[in-house]
């Protein structure tokens, strides 16, 4: 094999759009070409869990995982990147905070199953069948991972060196955490603080949406379908619920400049614990309501709570997950 450094990509409990945002990358993956031989990255290429079983402890230089702990397959391969993985990055909003899987934490396994494989109208399943851990076939036994009850963040499994946040990451984000480690690598430049965010910036998706902001009050939320937001104005002072306070800035307000809300994929800014709880303490400032009751009236008009406060975040909140 060449001296090159050795670069690995794994897609845990995820939707595979990290993997594409890499592609998105464009030329760029000529240099990392030109500067890493692949050593394991599944959707690329055909490598198998016992090539990474073989390689030597440390012999990856940097490991992008993206995608939550969803199930004991992503755990043990989690365990074994941790292992082989000179940098390990959790890449993208589910491997830094459980991402869309992670509203799964409002129930366990076996609600998800019923709900699936016996309670969905559009499934014909009258004799009831699940899908089975082990089974028993003329060729042998197959076998399906334990899916948890409860999705986990990758550092909630294993220790993480860098966060990566995004549903998905930004190309240009991207690209500059590429360069800071392959930069390192060479001797040139000093790796980041380990545990930083890359990729990213402290403050707030507010502080890049080019949206003129005056003073936030609002009397009820709008959903966008509902009415023709002004296209200058902030969205959250038009009564559109947007994520924008309680976010971290790094995708240049994406969302925003084009029109829709901001959903909160980067996870919460520098010194937030829990995004949501962060963006509730933001809306409870700006209701206009005097009275109890005026106030339950307006959040009345919020659908989804959970979905909309913790849309990427739950399984790293403080509340985790639904109690059962
Ligand atoms: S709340 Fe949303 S629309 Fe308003 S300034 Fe912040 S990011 Fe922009
Ligand atoms: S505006 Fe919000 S939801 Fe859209 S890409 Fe940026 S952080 Fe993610």
């Amino acid at each position: 094999m060449s001296d090159k450094f050795k670069f690995a990509m794994y897609w845990a409990g995820s939707c595979g759009g990290c993997e594409i945002a890499v592609l998105e990358i464009k030329d760029k993956i000529l240099e990392v070409d030109a500067n890493y031989d692949v050593v394991f990255w599944p959707v690329a290429a055909d490598f198998k869990y016992k090539d990474v079983e073989g390689y030597d402890d440390g012999f990856i230089d940097v490991c992008l995982f993206n995608g939550c702990i969803r199930n004991s397959e992503n755990e043990y391969v989690a365990n074994l990147l941790r292992k082989k993985s000179k940098v390990l990055v959790a890449f993208g909003a589910c491997a830094t905070m459980g991402g869309i899987p992670g509203l799964a934490n409002e129930a366990t396994a076996q609600q998800l199953k019923d709900l699936v494989y016996r309670d969905n109208p559009s499934v014909d399943n009258p004799e009831g069948i699940y899908p089975q851990e082990k089974y028993e076939v003329p060729e042998g036994e197959l076998e399906l991972p334990h899916l948890y009850d409860t999705v986990k963040t990758l550092d909630q499994c294993v220790d993480v060196d860098y966060y990566v946040p995004g549903c998905p990451p930004e190309a240009h984000q991207i690209g500059a955490v590429l360069d800071a480690v392959t930069a390192a690598l060479k001797g040139e430049a000093e790796l980041p603080p380990k545990g930083a965010v890359v990729g990213a910036a402290p403050k707030t998706c507010c502080d890049e949406c080019k949206r003129v902001k005056e003073e936030k009050k609002i009397s009820g939320f709008r959903r966008m379908w509902e009415f023709f937001p002004d296209p200058e104005k902030c969205l959250l002072e038009q009564g559109v619920m947007c994520m924008g306070p309680a976010t971290r800035a790094g995708c240049g307000a994406r969302c925003t400049n084009v029109g829709m809300a901001c959903r909160g994929c980067y996870g919460p800014p520098d010194g937030v614990v829990d995004q949501g709880a962060k963006m509730l303490s933001t809306l409870a400032s700006i209701v206009d309501a005097p009275t109890p009751e005026e106030i339950a009236e307006i959040a009345g008009t919020l659908p989804d709570p959970v979905g909309t406060f913790y849309r990427f975040g739950l399984a790293s909140s403080l509340l985790r997950r639904a109690k059962v």
